[in-house]
This record gives C-alpha cells, sequence and structure tokens, in this order.
C-alpha cells in the first residue's frame, strides 16, 4: 500500500507516491503562476493551486495505475500564505496573498512603535512582520468589501486548509504547524487567540478548527480518486522537512538550502521564547500534544547564485559555483554579505543592502563565487550562535535543498560549524515528511521514531578546517556584517 503526498509550493505544486520502505515511486508536478499586482505584492490564485494540485494527484494515480493501492494522503505546503474562500461554492472570494507579499510592512512597523511586539511575541512566538498571516488577513478585510459582504459565507486558512476544504468538499481544519504561522494562535495553549483576534479584526467562525498533523484527519470524495481516500498527514512545508530528517530529540537540526535557507531546532516539549530573535513555533502536534521548534530564516541563499548567473552573468549555471570555489585556495579577503532583501533572522534587518567587500586587483570571478558560497555557512553559524543563545546547542546538522547538491558547501557548512554536516540521499525531505506523516496518521506506523526507517542512508560530511582558519573566516565575516548593519 503506497502513500500520496500533495507537496504544494510557492512556485510549484506536485504530487508523489511513496512505498511504506520511503521509496518515492512517481512524481507529478505543474508550475504555479505568482501574480505581482505591484512592487511588493505577491498573489495566488486559490483555485489553480487546487485545480493543479488534484491534476497532480489524478495523473500519478492513473500513471502508476495506483488507484485503489493508496493507503493514505498527506499535505504539505507553503506556510503563512492566506486563502479566503466562500463555504457555500468552495470557490476563492479574494486573491491569496502570499507569504512574500509585504503589503502590511507599515502596518506591522506602526504596531512596533506602538510597542505591541512582545506581546505579539510571547503568544505566537513570532515576531511583527508581514511574514506572517494575520497582517494580510486585516488588509484583505479592510481592502476586499467581498469579504466583509460574505458574513457567515466566509473561510479563511492556510492553503492546506484550503486543500482539505475542497477534497472533502467543506470540512475546514488548520493543522497545528500551519496554525501556529498565522501569529493568530497562542502556541503554547494551542488555540485561536481572542485577543490577538481582536487585535487584528479576525471574525472567529471564518478560522479552522485546529487539528493534529496525523489521523483521521478527513475522507476526500469519492468521484475525486475512484473512492474516498483518507486525508492522514498535514504540516507545513519546513516542519515537514524536520520531521522527513527525523528531528524528534531536542536539539535535532535540519538546514533547508533553497531559495532561501530554513534551520529548524526541535526543542521538545518545552516552548522555549526566543531572545535572539528566532522564531518558536509548533513542531508538530500528534494526539492533542504539541512539540516544539525554534526557527530561524536566511531570506537569501540559492537565490545569490541565481543572481550571480542571472543578474550578473558571472556564472554559466549554478553548478558552475562549486568548480570556481575549488579553483582558489581561500576567499582572497573577498565577502560577500547577501543582503539583498534584507537581512533575516538573528538580525531582521528589512533595508540592509548587501556588500561585496575586501576587493583588490588580485580578486577574479572565483573570489567572488566563493565569497557567496561562504556566505552560506557564515549565516548560518551567525544563527548556530543566536540558537546556542537561546539553550538550543546543535549536534549535528542535517541538510537538504537545491543548493546541497553542492558538496563544497556541505563541507564547508562541516568546517565552519565545526559539527558534522549529514545529507540523505533521498533529499526531497518535505515531501518525506508528509508522507510519514501520513503513515502515522493511517496506523502504517505506531509513532514517527517507526516512520523514520522512510528516511534511508546519508553521507556525512566531517569538519576538517583548523581553529584558526575558521576563527579568520569569522572575523572577516563579523566585519563585513557590521558594515552592512553599520
Ligand atoms: P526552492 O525549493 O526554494 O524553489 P530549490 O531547493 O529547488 O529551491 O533550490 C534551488 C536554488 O538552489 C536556486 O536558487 C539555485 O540557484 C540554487 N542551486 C542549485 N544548484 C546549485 C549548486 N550546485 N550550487 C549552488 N547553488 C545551487
Amino acid at each position: 500500500m503506497d502513500l500520496l503526498v500533495i507537496d504544494e509550493g510557492t512556485t510549484s505544486t506536485r504530487a508523489m507516491l511513496f512505498a511504506a520502505d520511503g521509496l518515492c515511486h512517481g512524481s507529478e508536478q505543474r508550475d504555479l503562476v505568482q501574480h505581482h499586482p505591484g512592487p511588493g505584492l505577491v498573489e495566488h490564485d486559490a483555485e489553480e493551486i487546487w485545480a493543479k494540485s488534484l491534476a497532480c494527484a489524478r495523473t500519478l494515480i492513473e500513471d502508476k495505475g495506483a488507484a485503489g493501492r493508496i493507503r493514505a494522503l498527506g499535505i504539505t505546503n507553503q506556510r503563512e500564505t492566506i486563502v479566503f474562500w466562500s463555504r457555500r461554492t468552495g470557490r476563492p472570494l479574494a486573491p491569496a496573498i502570499v507569504w512574500q507579499d509585504r503589503r502590511t510592512a507599515d502596518a506591522c512597523a506602526r504596531l512596533k512603535t506602538e510597542g505591541r511586539e512582545p506581546f505579539i511575541q510571547a503568544k505566537t512566538g513570532l515576531l511583527l512582520d508581514p511574514y506572517f498571516s494575520a497582517s494580510k488577513i486585516a488588509w484583505a478585510l479592510a481592502h476586499w468589501p467581498q469579504l466583509r459582504e460574505a458574513g457567515d459565507d466566509l473561510c479563511i486558512g492556510t492553503v492546506e486548509s484550503y486543500l482539505v476544504f475542497r477534497l472533502t468538499g467543506g470540512l475546514h481544519v488548520s493543522d497545528a504547524t500551519n496554525a501556529s504561522r498565522t501569529a493568530l494562535m497562542d502556541i503554547a495553549a494551542g488555540s485561536w487567540d481572542e485577543e490577538l483576534l481582536d487585535l487584528w479584526g479576525v471574525p472567529r467562525g471564518a478560522l479552522p478548527e485546529i487539528v493534529d498533523c496525523a489521523g483521521p484527519i478527513g475522507e476526500t470524495l469519492p468521484e475525486l480518486f475512484g473512492g474516498p481516500l483518507p486525508i492522514a498527514g498535514l504540516a507545513g512545508d519546513q516542519q515537514a522537512a524536520a520531521i522527513g530528517q527525523a528531528c524528534f530529540a531536542p536539539g535535532d537540526t535540519k538546514g533547508t538550502y533553497g531559495t532561501g535557507a530554513f534551520i529548524l531546532t526541535h526543542t521538545g516539549t518545552e516552548l522555549r521564547r526566543s531572545r535572539h530573535r528566532l522564531l518558536s513555533t509548533i513542531a508538530w502536534q500528534l494526539g492533542g500534544a504539541r512539540r516544539y521548534a525554534l526557527e530561524g530564516s536566511v531570506f537569501v541563499a540559492g537565490s545569490l547564485v541565481k543572481w550571480l548567473r542571472d543578474g550578473l552573468g558571472l556564472l554559466g549555471h549554478a553548478g558552475e559555483s562549486e568548480s570556481l570555489a575549488r579553483s582558489v585556495p581561500d576567499n582572497g579577503g573577498v565577502y560577500l554579505v547577501p543582503a539583498l532583501s534584507g537581512l533575516g533572522a538573528p538580525h531582521w534587518q528589512p533595508d540592509a543592502r548587501a556588500a561585496l567587500s575586501g576587493l583588490s586587483f588580485a580578486s577574479g570571478r572565483a573570489h567572488v563565487a566563493r565569497a557567496a558560497l561562504e556566505a552560506m555557512a557564515h549565516q548560518t553559524h551567525d544563527l548556530m550562535t543566536a540558537f546556542a543563545g537561546d539553550g538550543a546547542r546543535w549536534h549535528c546538522l542535517k541538510v537538504d535543498g537545491g543548493m546541497i547538491g553542492n558538496d563544497w558547501i556541505a563541507q564547508d557548512l562541516a568546517d565552519m560549524l565545526d559539527l558534522d554536516v549529514e545529507r540523505p540521499r533521498f533529499v526531497e525531505t518535505t515531501a518525506l515528511g508528509a508522507a510519514m506523516l501520513a503513515g502515522v496518521g493511517s496506523g502504517l506506523f505506531a509513532s514517527l521514531e517507526e516512520a523514520a526507517g522512510m528516511r534511508g542512508a546519508v553521507e556525512r560530511f566531517a569538519p576538517a578546517m583548523t581553529s584558526a582558519a575558521r576563527d579568520a573566516r569569522l572575523a572577516g565575516w563579523g566585519q563585513a556584517v557590521a558594515r552592512v548593519l553599520g
């Protein structure tokens, strides 16, 4: 019996089939259109997300002749993106506002000036930033009259919530990990918070019921897949990746290096409140009990390499960065602070701008490429220091994401963090995590620990740098960052 996964991302959605041993034996993907109706505005058409996710799942099942062989469905999704739809028809009532959208920057800044951030951080574990859903919902209710006019017909939810609604024909739920990113949830209590709903003017009745990440969550309409399928696993993408990387014990840490980089450290049953501008978040909820994590996000990771390629024409393709970095013995004193869209955790300086420093006539294209790749380990080192300051010490870093196919980066992370870096052979950890949850939720596995067998073989990169070389790099980076923040 197989596990079906819908992995709905920011630029594409896909369906994947997994066997109980973790073997992925099929994948079907469709690109999603992002709409940019103005500077800083990013929207999706939720109807397109639904139609393409459904089409991927149906095509995959048909191609693989998997009908009748699927035990359960798991869903993972881009977090924070918020959908508005009609309870009656299931159709979107407005565009979905994407996590990257900055339209509420001023509103968030105003509340920050009024001193509201500590209250929000205490309840939600998050910061006052447009990134999270609450300010986007408030904006939508204020600017799109059809949402107010909809009254009781209005449903609001993150993307997994919308997909479940459409798949089941009307079940309105959201899993605890996705709910924890809306900035409307009291993450200690595990419920929507009245004070936060009041602050942002969000009607309680429009929000979903918060449910576990695994279990008998619902059943798909029989006509969709030739018979009902149990929906048994739900989690936001970064939490799903942490599960896919088997981060189950306090201190277990994963880093996903794609367009941006997202680091999560499991903190167990304890909700740790960051003093270093990291986010506290729900790692998963099972049987009504929550596990927590600390999270640090770096805005610019793979997008830096893409920019070197497309913006500067310095690289022919992303992989060339590896041979260039290897072609020089060191960075030659060149440092790149990649604040191309501000600096994320632990600095949270949206207005900071990038800098390339330490150039001389001896600097070449290889030094710049090397400085760009080194920036991944430098930024991760800053996060490791912040996590340690919050009492979440790392003992190993489990990595995945498109950048991590680059062996040089994996080794540099091990060297600069002075930690073992572990890279699974099967790197689609987000989808794997959703499959593991669906396996647990459908009773295929008794626990997540039992499901961890799906993860398969890993490669290890061990630190091999002298502490003098590491210290010199960190000192150079520290000076470069200080100039940017200056
Ligand atoms: P996302 O899931 O965020 O869309 P991916 O995980 O697919 O991103 O990773 C793609 C990113 O990784 C791109 O920004 C690309 O520039 C970068 N990338 C891909 N291959 C390499 C490589 N060999 N070395 C460095 N960066 C790479």
